[in-house]
């Protein structure tokens, strides 16, 4: 009750009842409020292609969509463009029920009638499987990816609920801090070559990893590419995320090391917002560190926007888009304003919540964009307290999908981390998954780093013989 209404409140007299029961492997499903009565019954479940785990779940999911229809009707809760569906990965569904042999046509109307979504979400779950699918490996763990975490930033974000030390405070960790990488780097590079693991993609995020500059980022460039890379490794993205780290010789110092991928993100094109969450850049560090990067020839360059930032309205969001489209980034990632318990901003602000309607437009308008500029939408997450109940969706022009962000999003392929806060997910052959978190202080980490080394060596080591 409380993921579908967050600011229900319980103890007032009032009784909600739901039952269930299994009549000839039909399901009858009843929800009743206040005389407010919704019944079922659900056929479809009957279908052989479902299994028992299947069914178990569609109990917990007509009640679900059987509690949203009674709120609807006597607290008259705005329908949800997502229906009932609340997870962050909401594509992993879909695929599972693509691998079962269920076509697309029925696949929609599933999610339309099981799952209670709007016809354009789940057209846009159909298209995004579609392009995602040809990524899938047979093997989850071989070929795997990486993802190497600096938690490090040049002043933190209001929004932020990410590792990210401010340089100004946690400087003096940064130098103990690559030393601890360093080990780990090698160390994960040695076991790659013992298991013969192919790497396809490499990931350089954080925080903002280009906090490290000059030969401290050289010197751990180089490192990942002998350690980390191999011969089947397809993309090396580095998050450069904040424009003012992105000077000329960082920039060149990227290129020469082999990044094919960076992203350069704005979030908005306005100086006043900018200023008031707390990025210490403006608008002319995002063109000039865009105009650098093409310059030095970066192959491929994302940008971030948030859309529902404090102040911001359709008119900003407009001009933000229309200002990215002189750039001309090869992807774009349209995030929905959420604020997670530690971030500041959701800490000094008690209501950010821009409404639904104007959330929606929101979305809409940047799809219009991306669109027009030859992109299409290629992985989708949502996140709790997220705007408007909406979603995130990266969008890239075609060739240009990254290859990282659809294997992280859809978890369908081990992925190793390293650093601080990173988080290995072992995959095993049947999609369940194991995880694995790096400590996110940099000072915890570097002081750990040789105790944990070896127990991390040998889980790796029972994953990857047990996926044999
Ligand atoms: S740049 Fe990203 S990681 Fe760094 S503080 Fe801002 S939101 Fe957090």
């Amino acid at each position: 009750m409380k993921s579908l209404a967050p600011n229900a409140s319980f103890g007032q007299g009032r009784v909600l009842r739901g039952s269930y029961a299994w009549e000839d492997h039909v399901l009858c499903v009843s929800v009743c409020l206040d005389g407010e009565e919704w019944t079922f019954r659900d056929t479809e479940i009957c279908d052989p292609r479902y299994t028992e785990v299947d069914r178990e779940r569609r109990v917990k999911e007509r009640v679900r969509l059987g509690i949203r229809r009674v709120f609807e009707r006597v607290y008259g809760l705005a329908p949800s463009p997502w229906g009932i569906l609340s997870g962050v990965r909401p594509m992993k569904m879909v695929h599972s029920m693509l691998d079962r042999g269920f076509p697309p046509e029925e696949l929609k109307s599933i999610l339309l009638e099981v799952y209670a979504l709007n016809s354009k979400k789940a057209d846009l779950l159909l298209e995004i499987a579609a392009l995602q699918r040809p990524y899938f490996h047979s093997d989850p763990n071989n070929p795997i990816s990486i993802y190497v975490g600096i938690p490090f930033c040049p002043t933190r974000c209001s929004y932020c609920s990410f590792a990210a030390y401010p340089l100004e405070t946690h400087g003096h960790l940064l130098k103990g801090f690559l030393q601890a990488l360093h080990l780990e780097i090698a160390a994960v590079g040695s076991l790659l070559r013992e298991l013969q693991l192919e790497v396809e993609a490499v990931y350089l995020g954080g925080g903002t990893p280009t906090t490290v500059q000059g030969e401290d980022l050289e010197r751990l460039l180089s490192l990942m590419r002998e350690h980390l890379f191999t011969a089947g490794t397809r993309e090396f993205t580095v998050e450069a995320g904040r424009p003012e780290t992105l000077s000329k010789e960082t920039l060149n110092i990227l290129k020469a090391g082999g990044t094919q991928r960076i992203c350069i993100n704005p979030q908005t094109m306005h100086a006043a917002t900018l200023r008031s969450i707390g990025r210490r850049h403006g608008v002319d560090d995002v063109r000039t560190a865009f105009a650098r990067a093409r310059k030095v020839g970066i192959p491929l360059i994302n940008m971030d926007i948030i859309l529902g930032l404090p102040g911001e309205e359709l008119s900003h969001v407009r001009r933000t888009l229309e200002e990215i489209g002189t750039l001309g980034p090869d992807n774009l990632t349209v995030h929905s304003l959420a604020l997670k318990r530690a971030s500041r901003l959701r800490k000094d602000l008690d209501q950010v919540q821009i409404a639904q309607e104007q959330g929606e437009a929101m979305v809409d308008l940047a799809r219009e964009y991306a669109l027009s500029w030859g992109m299409s939408p290629y992985y989708l997450y949502r996140q709790r307290h997220i705007l408007g109940d909406l979603e995130n969706i990266g969008y890239a022009v075609p060739q240009a999908s990254s290859v990282y962000n659809i294997q992280m999003m859809e978890e369908r392929q081990s992925i190793l981390a390293l650093g601080g806060g990173g988080v290995t997910k072992l995959v095993s052959s049947d999609l369940t998954l194991t995880r694995h978190a790096n400590p996110k202080c940099p000072a915890s980490y570097a002081a750990r780093i040789r105790e944990h080394l070896e127990d991390r060596l040998n889980l790796l080591r029972s994953h990857f013989a047990s996926s044999n």
